[in-house]
């Protein structure tokens, strides 16, 4: 049997999150009810005059320097025709051959190194309407909200050699276009849809083999999915003496197999010609430079620079880097005096246990950086043991409060007085007439139960380190003992 190499290029497509939809002012919004977002361009009436939205554009050239694209200083949209129910202008307006941003590539870190993967284009165009077609006596209804909605489409080289380097440049591509916050990047909502177009050759041959296109996953993981069956399918076939035909398949999520939608004959001619009612679109190399130079700071490179410049590790360093927004509240509590390695202790063992179980985002977070920060200073400053500070965690999670009114609140000051220590001391050890006796015996570790038996007292409130030198003190001048 002759081994295969697995050939996989994506195209994936993303609504972007601008205020107004991409040639017209209605607002560029899910969720409204049906066809209120609409205006004459949006819903295709003839004389109408579609104008470029130039948040999106910027967008799209932002998207592209952060895929190390060449960004285009000239570039058009063109129209592509066909027709259908949910394209009431019976073409859509996309880019054919002047796209935004050309040649490009994302580097994806996996099994320990890095993975180059090639971008071919990335081009702006208009999202369709929405056809509803259940629930409605049969017949099918059209939702034009979405209809003119930003669209981008980023297309990748057929560079991946596995479903699971797929998967890998995925959350690579979705990490990356996050930080830049132009799109909510979500593949369940469908604010990122993913085609992925994949071939087998056998090893060793030069040329590509036929490629499939499979549509309809929902997830990276049913992507990954969909591409390792129609990997088995592809090889199963060959083996078997059929050819591939090129084709576009469905995957059904339940059988996790693909099936065939269209071939190759049924495809479209698009006769794409440039659309004669918008300016094609200029941009100068300094423009292009400062763009770039604006960029958030790389998800990687951040990362790196966090363990660096915090010295914490690079395990938390990419927790914390993995979202912008998770990386941001990171640094706004060190810029509110907390130290890099308490705020991610804090941020990574506590805050964002309460997030989840909360079912909350960073971005809705009740705890500030700077209630976080004052939490840590209170700890530092020895207000409050750290334990306490777990203790009231919960509490400023829910109420929104500062850590200090907490604290003043509940009378949870640390105590540090040591005469108070030393009472307390003094009846563990009454109360615990066996722990002198192991001490004489050499059994060190015997002190251990006087510390707990004085938190417990204090109700946690006595500071431990100060309860620690109070029990040697006390077992040296009144027992003899040189614990
Ligand atoms: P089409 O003309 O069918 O749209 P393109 O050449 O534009 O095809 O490629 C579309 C996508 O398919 C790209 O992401 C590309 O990397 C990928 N692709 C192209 N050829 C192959 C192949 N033989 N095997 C796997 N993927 C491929
Ligand atoms: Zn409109
Ligand atoms: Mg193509």
């Amino acid at each position: 049997m002759a081994a295969f190499e697995t050939v996989i290029g994506l195209e994936v497509h993303l609504q972007l999150n601008t205020r107004t939809k991409m040639f017209c002012r209605c607002r560029n919004h899910f969720g409204d009810a049906p066809n209120t977002n609409v205006c004459p361009v949006c819903l295709g009436m003839p004389g109408s005059l579609p104008v470029i939205n130039e948040t999106a554009v910027r967008y799209a050239r932002q998207a592209g320097l952060m895929l190390n694209c060449a960004v285009a200083q000239f570039s058009k949209f063109d129209r592509k025709n066909y027709f259908y129910p949910d394209l009431p202008k019976a073409y859509q307006i996309s880019q054919y051959d002047l796209p935004l941003c050309g040649k490009g590539h994302i580097d994806v870190e996996m099994d320990g190194g890095t993975r180059r993967f090639g971008i071919t284009r990335v081009h702006l165009e208009e999202d369709a309407g929405k056809l509803v077609h259940d629930g409605h006596g049969g017949g099918s209804l059209v939702d034009l909200n979405r209809s003119g909605t930003p669209l981008l489409e980023i297309v990748s080289e057929p560079d991946m050699r596995s479903p699971d380097e797929a998967h890998a440049y995925l959350v690579t591509l979705k990490q990356l276009m996050s930080y830049l916050d132009i799109s909510d990047c979500n593949m369940e909502e469908g604010s990122l849809r993913c085609d992925a177009n994949v071939s087998v050759r056998p090893a060793g041959q030069a040329a590509f083999g036929t490629k499939v296109e499979i549509k309809n996953m929902n997830s990276f993981k049913a992507v990954q999915k969909a591409l390792a069956y129609e990997v088995r399918r592809q090889i199963a076939a060959i083996e078997a003496g059929q050819t591939i035909v090129q084709e576009t398949r469905l995957f059904d999520a339940n059988s996790e197999k693909t099936v065939s939608m269209r071939t190759k004959e049924q495809a479209h001619d698009y006769r794409y010609f440039p659309d004669p009612d918008l300016v094609p679109m200029t941009f100068t190399a300094a423009e292009i430079e400062t763009l770039k130079a604006q960029l958030p700071e790389r998800p990687a490179v951040r990362r790196e620079r966090f363990a660096a410049q915090y010295g914490i590790s690079a395990y938390d360093a990419g927790v914390l880097t993995a979202e912008k927004p998770l990386a941001d509240y990171f640094e706004a509590a060190i810029s509110a005096g907390m130290s890099g390695k308490a705020a991610a202790n804090w941020i990574i063992n506590n805050l964002m246990a309460e997030l989840n179980a909360a079912h909350r985002s960073i971005t809705d977070c009740p705890i500030t950086p700077a209630h976080l920060a004052e939490l840590g200073a209170l700890i530092e400053g020895n207000v409050i043991s750290g334990n306490i500070g777990k203790q009231i965690f919960p509490e400023m999670f829910n109420t929104g409060k500062a850590p200090e009114e907490i604290v003043n609140e509940k009378g949870l000051v640390q105590i540090t007085d040591s005469a108070e220590i030393d009472a307390w001391v003094n009846e563990a050890i009454a109360r615990n007439p066996d722990v002198i006796e192991s001490l004489k015996a050499g059994k060190g570790k015997a002190a251990g139960k006087l510390v707990g038996a004085v938190m417990q007292m204090s109700k946690g409130k006595a500071n431990p380190a100060l309860v620690n030198e109070r029990i040697r003190h006390i077992l040296i001048e009144t027992h003899g003992l040189d614990a």
